[in-house]
C-alpha cells in the first residue's frame, strides 16, 4: 500500500487520467501481484472502484476472477444516441442533481431519414423531431453536457474521432459502443438506466468477463479489409459466439491495421454478443490521433507506457497491450493473409459467405440475382481509408465510362469526415459516378430509409450495404428485402455490375465500347495528408458547463416526451392479489415486449410507448397474437388490458416459457411492464440481460424449479408470493413460492417452488421500487 501510494505521488507528468489509470494499475498489481493479465483486463481492472472487494471476493483469492467476480466499476465517460438518450436523461433527471458526475456527450443520428440526400433529408428530419433535439440540446446545456446536432454525426464515428482515448473506460447507449476498441479504449453498450448509475457517480456492476483472444499473422490481401475479418469471425462464433467475453486481438497482424479498420472489426463484435472488442494501442493508433488533431494524446499514452509503475518487475509499467504469457480462455488464430471478402447475410449478421463462393450459393438459395442498391459508410465503414479505396474504384469505372447499375448510397460517419473527403475530392467523385450522399446519420441502417426506386413493401430485393446489422426489415423496413453485408470496395463493385453473382476479384464487365473492364485491386490511403478537416460550424460540438437556469424543454402536452413518476417502493410484506394477465406461449424477444420501428418516436413517452406492450405475443391459452382476457371474460388487447388493470390498480404478473427478453438491452421493455403494474416475470427462462433490467426496473424474475409448474397457472389466476420479501430483506437469500388460487378452480390452491438469481445490490433496488429511486435517494443525500 505505501509502494502504490508513493508512486501516486510520483506521477505528477501525467495528465489527470492517467493519474488516475496509474494509481489503480498499481492497486490490481499489489492485489494480484505477478498475475499475467491481458490488454482488456488492466483497462477495466483499474477502473474499479474498489479494487480489493471486487478482485478478491468470490474469485479463490484472485485466480479466478473472470466468469466471477462482480467488478463495480468507475467508468470515465458517457456517450448517449438520441433514441436512447431520451429516457437516460429522464432517468437522470429524476435524480434532481445540478450536473452529471462524469463528462457525457449527447449525438442526435438515430432520427434522420435518408432519401434524397444530405440537405433536404436533414431538414426534413430537424422539422419532424424538432421536439426531441430541443429536449436534448436544453438538457445538455442544463447538465453541462456535450451536444452534437443533427447532421454532426453518428456516435461512434464522433466518439472515436474526439473521445476515444487508450486506457480510458466509458459506457455508451448504443450496442456498437464499442467501436471505440479501435483506439485502446474499453467501450461497453448499455440501456439508459446503467448509463444513469455512472452519470450520478454510483458503481457500475458487471460480472467479470471471460476474455476471448484473437491472435492475428500475416497481412490483408489486395481485395481485403479489415471488415472481411470480423465477416469471417461472425461466420465462426455465430451471433451467440462473443456472449460473456471481451474479445481481445493481438499478434503481429495487428500492426498491419489502420485504426479505423480496427475500429470497425470492434464495432461489429456487438454482432457476435461479446460485451465489447479491444486492440492493442499502436503506431497506426498513434497516427489517428496526431491526425485527429489530438497529437497531446498520442504523447500521453506514451507517457503513461514509459512511467515506471509499483508491481513486479515484468509489470511496472502498465503498457497497451496483454502481458507476455497471458492466458485467453479461448483462443483463436487468424493468418490475415489467407482471409478472401466475405459476404454476410441475409438476415443475420453470421451467415457468412466468402466472396468466391457467393454465386454459386446465392444461385443455389434461389437468392435474386439483381442488386438494387448498394450503401456504403455508416458508423461501421465510412473511415478516410474506406472512402479513399472505394474511389480508387470508383474513378477505374469511370474511367472506363461505367457507372453504377444500382442505386448507390454513402453514408458519411461524421462531419469532420464528410468535410475532409469533400476537401480531398472523394465525394465529388462518388457525385459524378450518380452516387447520393446522405446526411451523416444513420438513415437506412436504422430503417429509416425512404426508398426512391418503387421496390414497395413485400417485393423480394436484394441489396448490399457496408453496414454491420442485416435483421429482417432493419434498412427500408421491407421484410422481403434481403440484405447482405461486405466491405464498402466489394458493395461497390457489385453495385457497377448491378449483380449479387458478380466477383470483382475474378469476373469482367462490358465497358460501353464493348472492352472487357476488370476492377483493379482497392487502393487507398490510411488518412488524409494534412490533418483532418473540422467541418461546417453549423455541426460543430457545443460543449458548455452547467447552467441550472436552462429549463429542460418538455411540453405538458407533449405526445413525444413526458418527465417520469417515480415507481411505488416494494410493499414490508409479501405481495398478494397479484393477477395472471396473460399467459404467453413460445419466443417472447425484447421486439415482442417493445416493439421498435415505427414506436421508435415515443422513446420518450413512457405511457404512449406503452401501448404495444407485448402485443406481438402469442397467448398460450388461445393461441391468438396480443389478446388477453379479463376476469370477466371480456376480450381485450394484451396493452389494454394491462391499462385498464393499472386503473384499477389491480397488479399483475406474466406466465412465459423459455429465454424471455432475448434480443437486446431495449431497457423500455423491463420499464413498460413495470409501468403498467408488473410486479412479477415468471418463466422457463430469461435472457440474462433482460433479467437484470427487469430488477434495475424493480420487477421480480422468477423461473420455475419444475418446468412442468408453467402447466398449473393460468391466465387470470390469483397469485401470492411466499418468502419474496424475506428473500428481499435478506439480501437476495431464502427461497420463494407462488401460491397461487386457480381462476376456475373453486378455491383450488397449488404452491409452485420458483428460483431467483437476486445479488444483494438488486433486492436493494427492487424494495426501493428501481434501480433509479434508490439512486436518487443516496444522490441527494
Ligand atoms: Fe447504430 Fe447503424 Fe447508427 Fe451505427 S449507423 S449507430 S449501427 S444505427
Amino acid at each position: 500500500r505505501v509502494a502504490s501510494t508513493r508512486q501516486y505521488s510520483q506521477v505528477s507528468s501525467l495528465p489527470p487520467t492517467y493519474e488516475k489509470l496509474h494509481a489503480k494499475y498499481s492497486e490490481v498489481r499489489r492485489v494480484l501481484g505477478p498475475q499475467r493479465l491481458t490488454l482488456a483486463e488492466k483497462i477495466l481492472y483499474s477502473h474499479l472502484d474498489n479494487v480489493e472487494e471486487s478482485l478478491l471476493t468470490n474469485t479463490n483469492n484472485g485466480r479466478d476472477i473472470r466468469g466471477n467476480a462482480n467488478l463495480k466499476l468507475k467508468p470515465d465517460r458517457v456517450n448517449m444516441q438520441d433514441a436512447s438518450a431520451q429516457m437516460a436523461l429522464l432517468q437522470f433527471m429524476s435524480c434532481n442533481l445540478p450536473q452529471t458526475a462524469i463528462p457525457a456527450s449527447i449525438h442526435c443520428d438515430h432520427l434522420i431519414v435518408g432519401s434524397r440526400g444530405a440537405d433536404d433529408d436533414l431538414a426534413a428530419g430537424i422539422q419532424t423531431n424538432h421536439e426531441v433535439f430541443d429536449f436534448l440540446e436544453s438538457a445538455a446545456k442544463k447538465y453541462g453536457l456535450d451536444f452534437w446536432a443533427p447532421g454532426a454525426g453518428i456516435i461512434h464515428q464522433t466518439v472515436l474521432e474526439n473521445y476515444a482515448l487508450p486506457g480510458l473506460m466509458m459506457l455508451g447507449t448504443d450496442s456498437h459502443s464499442p467501436n471505440a476498441g479501435g483506439l485502446s479504449t474499453i467501450t461497453i453498450g448499455v440501456g439508459g438506466a446503467d448509463a444513469v448509475e455512472a452519470l450520478v457517480g454510483a458503481p457500475w456492476e458487471l460480472k467479470a468477463p471471460k476474455v476471448l483472444g484473437v491472435r492475428l499473422t500475416g497481412k490483408l490481401n489486395d481485395w481485403v479489409s479489415p471488415k472481411d475479418l470480423i465477416l469471417h469471425l461472425a461466420g465462426r462464433l455465430t451471433v451467440r459466439g462473443g456472449t460473456g467475453y471481451i474479445v481481445e486481438y493481438s499478434g503481429p497482424g495487428v500492426e498491419t491495421l489502420s485504426a479505423t479498420g480496427m475500429a470497425t472489426v470492434c464495432n461489429m463484435g456487438a454482432e457476435i454478443g461479446a460485451t465489447t472488442s479491444i486492440f492493442p494501442y499502436t503506431e497506426a493508433s498513434a497516427r489517428y490521433l496526431k491526425a485527429t488533431r489530438r497529437e497531446q494524446a498520442a504523447k500521453n499514452a506514451a507517457a503513461l507506457e514509459s512511467f515506471p509503475g509499483a508491481g513486479a518487475a515484468a509489470d511496472a509499467y502498465f503498457k497497451f497491450k496483454a502481458d507476455e504469457g497471458a492466458q485467453y480462455d479461448e483462443l483463436i488464430e487468424i493468418d490475415l493473409s489467407k482471409l478472401e471478402p466475405h459476404i454476410n447475410g441475409p438476415f443475420t449478421p453470421d451467415l457468412s459467405t466468402p466472396l468466391s463462393q457467393f454465386k454459386a450459393t446465392v444461385q443455389d438459395q434461389k437468392w435474386p440475382e439483381k442488386l438494387s442498391a448498394g450503401l456504403i459508410g455508416s458508423c461501421t465503414n465510412s473511415s478516410y481509408e474506406d472512402m479513399t479505396r472505394v474511389e480508387s474504384i470508383v474513378r477505374a469505372a469511370e474511367k472506363a465510362g461505367l457507372k453504377p447499375k444500382a442505386d448507390f448510397y454513402v453514408t458519411p460517419g461524421s462531419e469532420q469526415i464528410r468535410a475532409t473527403l469533400e476537401r480531398d475530392g472523394t465525394l465529388e467523385s462518388f457525385t459524378k459516378a450518380g452516387g447520393i450522399v446522405l446526411s451523416n446519420a444513420c438513415g437506412p441502417c436504422i430503417g429509416q430509409w425512404k426508398r426512391q426506386d418503387g421496390v414497395e413493401k413485400g417485393t423480394l430485393n436484394a441489396i448490399l450495404t457496408s453496414y454491420n446489422r442485416n435483421f429482417r426489415g432493419r434498412n427500408d423496413g421491407n421484410p422481403e428485402t434481403m440484405n447482405f453485408l461486405a466491405s464498402p470496395e466489394i458493395v461497390t463493385a457489385m453495385a457497377y455490375a448491378g449483380s449479387t453473382t458478380f466477383n470483382p476479384v475474378t469476373d469482367s464487365l462490358t465497358t460501353p465500347d464493348g472492352k472487357e473492364f476488370r476492377f483493379p485491386a482497392p487502393n487507398g490511403l490510411e488518412g488524409p495528408q494534412t490533418p483532418y478537416e473540422i467541418g461546417k460550424e453549423v455541426f460543430k460540438v457545443a460543449s458548455q458547463p452547467p447552467n441550472p437556469n436552462v429549463e429542460v424543454a418538455i411540453s405538458p402536452s407533449s405526445e413525444r416526451l413526458a418527465l417520469l413518476e417515480p415507481f411505488d417502493s416494494f410493499p414490508e410484506s409479501d405481495l398478494s392479489g397479484l393477477r395472471v394477465l396473460v399467459k404467453i406461449t413460445g419466443k417472447c424477444t425484447t421486439d415482442t415486449i417493445s416493439a421498435a420501428g415505427p414506436w421508435l418516436k415515443y422513446k420518450g413517452h413512457l405511457a404512449n410507448i406503452s401501448a404495444n406492450t407485448l402485443f406481438t405475443a402469442v397467448n398460450a391459452e388461445t393461441g391468438e397474437v396480443n389478446a388477453a382476457y379479463d376476469l370477466d371474460g371480456s376480450k381485450h388487447t394484451i396493452p389494454d388490458l394491462a391499462k385498464q388493470w393499472k386503473e384499477r390498480n389491480q397488479p399483475w404478473l406474466v406466465v412465459a416459457e423459455h429465454n424471455y427478453g432475448e434480443g437486446s438491452a431495449r431497457e423500455h421493455a423491463a420499464l413498460q411492464p413495470r409501468y403498467l403494474g408488473a410486479r412479477i416475470i415468471v418463466c422457463k427462462s430469461f435472457a440474462r440481460i433482460h433479467e437484470t433490467n427487469l430488477k434495475k426496473q424493480g420487477v421480480v424474475p422468477l423461473t420455475f424449479v419444475n418446468e412442468k409448474d408453467y402447466d398449473l397457472i393460468g391466465a387470470g389466476d390469483e397469485v401470492e408470493t411466499v418468502g419474496l420479501y424475506e428473500m428481499l430483506k435478506n439480501g437476495g437469500v431464502g427461497e420463494v413460492k407462488l401460491r397461487v388460487t386457480k381462476k376456475d378452480g373453486n378455491g383450488d390452491v397449488k404452491e409452485i417452488p420458483v428460483k431467483h438469481q437476486v445479488s444483494k445490490d438488486q433486492a436493494g433496488f427492487i424494495l426501493a421500487g428501481s434501480a433509479l429511486n434508490l439512486l436518487s435517494k443516496s444522490a441527494s443525500v
